[in-house]
């Protein structure tokens, strides 16, 4: 369902962020607070401006700029662009949403489109997508020690089935596995219900808040057709972005909005750990602003397990083997988060 949006709007204005300031060697970067929270911690020796043309009251970047100020080398195709060093990649494809970073599928706010002849990238995506993941010093959480895990419904809610288990039961088991992974690796860790009881999403975000977490992560399984497998890591829709399955923009803030670049970072470690941990299909990290992630006082993400729909999926994500696998995964995510963090 990787609606193709964003088709070439056209573009109002050709424009700098900034005025050209050359101000010479090391302190070239520096040309601003705004560039400043974007460098690379060891820059290539790129320009230090990027160009943006403003569409319908958004704001979209030069791809090619968005390549130097990281440092990556720049390769555009007729439908595909992509930055890449030695160590890392990102692929685009013209009036695509979805992307692929080093290898995990992410979904974009917008799609890239071209603008004379070059393509332009969002902003919203660049600051609190890409940017958090090629320059973690834009992240805000300065460590986790203490994880909050949420196995989604429970009680009088069983959530999806399948023709085996049902959702409520299975994210209950992966949690408690989970639960043992990350105690394993020193965090402190709590669950929001740890057995089968009823329990409102506000209390689950209250526990998060009472408990001082530093990290949120939900369990849920999915369902849709026989056919449709696979892991999917939703974060939270930042600030004017578009949620994945919605061409609406939000607007408005909301008590989670303060970790909007923490969340894409850990989505996307938990996204590319759990595919890697599982081999199941990518579905890729998406957005969306759930209840469960909006009120979050902390990062956040939401994992879907696997489809309940497709019987396959449905028996392993019953078996012992299959959830330590799942658990392994997601606690290997938080931790790479947890570790990309800058120390302060
Ligand atoms: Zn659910």
């Amino acid at each position: 369902m990787a609606a193709a949006r964003g088709a070439s709007p056209r573009a109002r204005a050709g424009r700098e962020y900034r005025p050209r300031r050359r101000l010479g060697g090391a302190l070239m970067l520096l040309a601003s607070a705004w560039l400043l929270a974007t460098a690379p911690a060891a820059p290539a020796a790129g320009k230090a401006r990027v160009r943006y043309v403003t569409s319908n009251g958004v704001r979209y970047l030069y791809l090619a700029d968005v390549a130097d100020l990281f440092g990556l080398r720049y390769e555009a195709g007729s439908r595909s662009f992509a930055l890449r060093s030695r160590w890392s990649s990102l692929v685009l494809t013209l009036n695509e949403t979805e992307a692929v970073i080093n290898g995990t599928r992410v979904h974009l706010s917008d799609a890239p489109w071209l603008s004379k002849g070059q393509a332009v990238l969002a902003d919203v995506d660049f600051r609190l997508l890409l940017r958090p993941i090629f320059n973690p010093n834009s992240l805000q959480r300065g460590k986790v020690r203490r994880v909050l895990i949420d196995p989604g419904h429970g009680g009088k809610d069983p959530g999806t089935h399948g023709k085996r288990h049902q959702e409520k039961d299975v994210v209950l088991q992966v949690a408690r596995r989970l639960e043992k992974e990350l105690r394993d690796l020193g965090f402190e860790v709590a669950l929001t219900r740890s057995r089968d009881a009823d329990l409102s999403l506000a209390a689950r975000s209250q526990k998060a808040a009472a408990w001082k977490a530093d990290l949120m992560i939900s369990l849920h399984c999915n369902a849709a057709s026989p056919s449709v497998r696979g892991v999917e890591v939703f974060r939270m829709t930042p600030q004017g972005a578009r949620s994945t399955y919605s061409l609406q923009r939000t607007s408005g803030a909301c008590r989670n909005s303060p970790w909007e670049a923490d969340n894409a970072r850990l989505a996307y470690e938990v996204q590319r750990a759990l595919v890697a941990g599982t081999q199941a299909v990518d579905r890729g990290m998406k957005s969306a602003r759930f209840a469960v992630l909006r009120e979050s006082p902390c990062p956040a993400v939401l994992v879907e397990m696997g489809f309940m729909s497709c019987p396959t999926e449905d028996v392993r994500l019953g078996t012992a083997a299959y959830q330590d696998r799942l658990a392994k995964g997601m606690a290997l995510g938080i931790q790479r988060y947890d570790a990309s963090l800058p120390r302060r």
